[in-house]
């Protein structure tokens, strides 16, 4: 068996982008041999109001009703964690900080999708990447987690190199900007996670990278690992390859979370 036994990002249809009921996802893990799944679907969005992209602001209480009922139908099989992905977006803080305080979570993760009205990870937006710089949108990205870990709203950093989602690759060394993350991921306690999905896109690798995961392990950054599951069948799935990634990167062991604290470290 797999020492993985937790993953820790995965989807509802209530962001309209997902497919499956709940109870699929579950049921997936359970077949794959998983003992520990946490829903975190895209919270509501302040910036826009796309029933393809989140869930609304009153569709909240559905989806931890809906989590709650899978918890207990599963409760004999799987430890079920509620979370919620929640984007940073500069100036929305104190908002998406009241919206997090309205429900207890185990986790939040935090995901850098928009440079301000740009989702740059949105195949519908996909034509915007050709009028930038592409090295200028590194760097900006980068800028966006570290401030995105400082708001110190979320427990878990998403795919932290997700820029690379399409394969614009920079044509310079952005090394430094990986070493400042890691700096301030370590100060702030946050913890980062190994999101097997970028194997399913055109990047075709694992978020992060190898390269990236080396520093955040030499600092200390903490890791979970995630499918990021938009239909059942992705739960669980690549985790060989995660934990590859994550023991060639030097890791050691990941981390559970409970309350939002960290409650337990798993060794391998
Ligand atoms: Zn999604
Ligand atoms: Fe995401
Ligand atoms: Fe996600
Ligand atoms: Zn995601």
């Amino acid at each position: 068996m797999s020492p993985i036994i937790s993953d820790y990002h995965m989807h509802t249809p209530l962001c309209g982008h997902a497919k499956g009921d709940p109870q699929m996802y579950a049921q997936h893990a359970v077949t794959t041999g998983l003992r520990e799944i946490g829903f975190t679907d895209h919270a509501p969005l302040f910036t826009h109001r796309d029933p393809t992209i989140s869930m609304d602001h009153s569709q909240l209480p559905v989806y931890h009703h809906m989590i709650e009922s899978v918890r207990s139908e599963f409760a004999d099989k799987l430890t079920v964690r509620v979370g919620i992905e929640a984007d940073y977006i500069p100036g929305y803080e104190e908002r998406t900080k009241k919206m997090l305080a309205e429900y207890p979570y185990d986790y939040v993760i935090g995901s850098v999708h928009f440079m301000e009205k740009w989702g740059f990870d949105d195949p519908i937006q996909m034509k915007e990447w050709s009028a930038r710089d592409v090295n200028e949108v590194y760097r900006e990205y980068h800028r966006l987690l570290r401030k995105s870990a400082l708001s110190r709203l979320f427990d878990i950093l998403g795919h932290v190199d997700l820029v690379k989602k399409f394969n614009f690759r920079p044509t310079i060394d952005i090394t430094s900007e990986i070493e400042e993350n890691a700096r301030v991921f370590k100060r702030t306690g946050v913890v980062i996670e190994i999101n097997s999905s970028g194997l399913r896109k055109p990047a075709q690798e694992i978020y992060p990278s190898l390269h990236d995961l080396k520093i955040y392990q030499a600092k200390g950054v903490p890791i979970t690992f995630g499918s990021d599951a938009h239909e059942p069948t992705d739960v669980g799935r690549d985790f060989d390859k995660s934990l590859e990634l994550a023991r060639a990167a030097g890791y050691t062991e990941y981390v559970q979370f409970e309350g939002r604290k960290i409650a337990r470290t798993i060794k391998w």
